[in-house]
């Protein structure tokens, strides 16, 4: 269920992923995605995902060669502070970590519709509890955070696991790995559509494979995550940066790629058109019509042509939709929800006999039955 809702104004500011905002772009009715029906933040009722066993990063992902590169081992380039700073965490070996206090770290490049592979560890031996164990996260458009968290033989509310889109939905297991090992997040990201006049017209939808689980499905999300209270969507750029949060636990992090994900090409106006059908009678129409044989399909029950209003309606065998087709020129008629189209063989007393349907760049015979 959707609902519009009001966002809740607080005194001073708000903490939307460790950045602060001030309040009055957070303020007035703005769409939301926020189910009536829902577990209270944070709640400790709501089920834990059940453990199952993920399956680790043997060494750094191979990184396809379309792919963005974030992080290749040896510096933090394509990072940079909040303030566009150069990014202040710490590279090691292959690797870098959250440097405590330093500040969230966000990509240089924005992005929008993502595949993105990231690989973390959690600081080992493990210190803290609940929340401060561990905690970082990966911030898509700098606003939803999948989290990451030492969730492994510890505890915590739901909506905090590692994997969850954190303060929403929890992930469906959890696949946490001990500390110190190389984790991997895999996500697929679908940013939210906004109207031209800023109204949401799509949530934002995330799919995260944790150590080769699915934890996320697909899952939409309400809002921009927060630690609290659910916060109500505003509209914003197609593309922002990627940021990763310092909670003031030394993460570490290798081995990012991202592959943007292309919108698909609308239908234009004019592709969208019916077929221009040209006039023929019922009777005409009905030399057409008939039962033929499909392709080498002898005994097989046959495909049947019969008249319908301007044109003809297709039956083939164990294709349980009627396909309605109508004449373009005097032997070709065109499929009006396929394209593809069927030419009779009309012979010198005007009669139609055999036909070809031309479908996806090849050909099928319709032998004319008796
Ligand atoms: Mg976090």
């Amino acid at each position: 269920m959707i609902r519009i809702g009001v966002c809740r104004i607080v005194a001073g500011l708000l903490i939307i992923g460790g950045a602060f905002l001030p309040e009055s772009r957070l303020l007035s009715e703005e769409p939301t995605a926020v189910p009536a029906k829902r577990w209270k933040q944070h709640s400790m009722t709501q089920p834990k995902p059940p453990v199952v066993a993920g399956q680790g990063s043997a060494g750094p992902a191979a990184v396809p060669a379309d792919a963005v590169v974030l992080f290749d081992g040896k510096d933090l380039s394509q990072w940079v502070s909040d303030s566009g700073e150069p990014a202040g965490w710490t590279v090691r070996d292959g690797f870098f970590e959250v440097t405590p206090e330093a500040g969230s770290i966000q990509t240089r490049e924005s992005f929008g519709d993502v595949q993105m592979h990231i690989e973390w560890a959690s600081p080992n031996p493990a210190a803290g509890s609940g929340q401060n164990r561990g905690n970082s996260g990966v911030f898509l458009m700098g606003r939803y955070e999948i989290q990451v968290l030492d969730t492994f033989q510890a505890d915590t509310y739901a909506d905090g696991y590692a994997g969850a889109v954190y303060g929403q939905a929890p992930p469906l297991f959890n696949a946490t790995l001990s500390p110190g090992e190389w984790q991997t997040f895999d996500i697929v990201f679908r940013g939210p559509r906004f109207s031209a006049d800023d109204k949401l017209l799509d949530a934002a939808h995330v799919t995260v494979i944790h150590n080769g689980v699915a934890v996320q499905n697909n899952e939409p999300i309400l809002g921009p995550t927060s630690w609290l209270n659910f916060l109500a969507y505003q509209p914003h750029a197609h593309e922002a940066p990627i940021r990763l949060q310092d909670h003031g636990q030394p993460v570490r992090f290798r081995s990012i790629w991202v592959r943007r994900l292309p919108v698909r090409v609308a239908i234009s106006e004019e592709q969208s058109q019916p077929p221009r059908a040209i006039a023929r009678t019922a009777g005409e129409l009905a030399a057409f019509a008939g039962a033929f044989q499909l392709g080498d399909g002898v005994g097989k029950p046959p495909v049947t042509m019969t008249v319908d209003g301007k044109g003809l309606i297709v039956r083939f065998p164990d294709r349980p939709v009627d396909m309605p087709i109508v004449p373009v020129s005097e032997r070709v008629f065109e499929f009006v929800n396929t394209d593809a189209t069927i030419e009779f063989e009309i012979d010198a007393s005007g009669t139609p006999g055999n036909a070809t349907m031309h479908i996806g760049g090849s050909t099928r015979s319709l032998k004319r039955l008796k």
